[in-house]
């Protein structure tokens, strides 16, 4: 029996949504509605540096007003609950720690100055940033430098560390995205990600393969800036031993500047006057309250209906000159496989 659909949208509450973040939304809720399957709405709060209080309300009203309510949801519960990672922290530590057992990650002590000069000492002028890779992981202070011993002291004794993942030196990592066909990375180009930080949170790369693994997700649809990471997710989904389960991905392009020139930023937001709460969302803390920037959008006059329209036709058609479309045929007519590949 083919599993049911169920997509999600993991947002990190550390503002408003933009643009490119409710178009994510919509071709989420679109495929679910489609495909009688669900959406899930999780929120991706590890980052507690990057918290901004209020976020996550305001994200709720985009969706609200947008019509594209999810199925499960913080707010909602849902048979995975709880849908906020920082509720779910006590789950991660067990999968990293089983990396580690498996020889698939690594503890590592550096402190943050070993680090920079760590960066110094690698830089060349092809490489000014140079990643914690296979090529420095020797040099560092790490379970795959220290002996066994030294590292159980370290740990004994309460050392701070992280976990990061063991990328392999020479591998090649493929695999077939909906929209751009087969993709291919070369394992050793990509450094050693931190899984679990020394706060004990899971870093972002550990806490989405868990989730999208627990929430039997079967479609992953994301923003193209994640497409290099995607190396690191497949191998943690095939070390974690559930790579039969592997949702299918999607890596949406980006919405660039009008004249094509880059990504579109907050700022272009303003100048062109988009909807506010989509690409000028302020704090409320530094200026306007969330209620005011929502009542603020409804007044600028933009339909929610024909915002969605718009959203829809930033990077997909249905291969006929049709612009206007209603929520329900853009669930009828919306495919995948007609996302364009380039920016929109
Ligand atoms: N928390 C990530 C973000 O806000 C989610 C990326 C994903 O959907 O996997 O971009």
């Amino acid at each position: 029996m083919a599993k049911k659909v169920r997509v999600r949208f993991a947002p990190s509450p550390t503002g408003g949504l933009h643009l490119g973040g409710v178009r994510t939304v919509l071709y989420n809720y679109l495929f679910a509605r489609q495909h009688g399957g669900d959406f899930v709405l999780r929120i991706e709060d590890t980052d507690q540096s990057r918290y901004v209080p209020g976020a996550e309300e305001y994200i709720y009203e985009c969706l609200k007003w947008c019509g594209l309510d999810p199925d499960e949801s913080p707010l909602k519960g849902g048979p995975h609950a709880p849908y906020r990672q920082s509720e779910r922290k006590e789950l991660y530590r067990q999968y990293a720690e089983f990396l580690v057992q498996e020889g698939k990650a690594y503890y590592a002590f550096d402190r943050p100055e070993e680090l920079e000069s760590m960066r110094e000492r690698f830089k060349t002028a092809e490489n000014p940033s140079p990643q914690y890779d296979h090529k420095v992981r020797q040099e560092m202070r790490n379970s795959c430098s220290l002996t066994f011993e030294e590292t159980q002291r370290m740990l004994n004794d309460g050392v701070p560390h992280v976990i990061r993942i063991r990328m392999p030196e020479n591998d090649t990592v493929t695999f077939t995205d909906m929209i751009r066909g087969e993709v291919s990375f070369n394992t050793g180009l990509v450094d050693d990600k931190v899984l679990l930080k020394a706060d004990g949170m899971p870093t972002y790369h550990l806490a989405v393969v868990v989730d999208d693994y627990l929430m039997k997700i079967t479609h992953a649809f994301r923003g193209e800036e994640w497409l290099p990471s995607s190396p690191v997710h497949i191998l943690l989904w095939k070390y974690l031993g559930w790579e039969e389960q592997m949702p299918q991905w999607a890596h949406l392009p980006l919405i660039l500047k009008p004249d094509g020139n880059g990504k579109l930023s907050k700022r272009d937001g303003d100048r062109l006057g988009f909807p506010v709460f989509a690409m000028n969302w302020t704090v409320p803390a530094k200026g306007d309250t969330k209620e005011e920037l929502i009542k603020g959008f409804r007044e600028l006059g933009f339909m929610p209906e024909a915002f969605v329209n718009l959203l829809a036709m930033l990077g997909w058609n249905d291969g006929t000159d049709q612009e206007l479309f209603t929520i329900d045929e853009l669930k009828e007519k919306f495919s995948m496989d007609r996302v364009h590949k380039g920016g929109a």
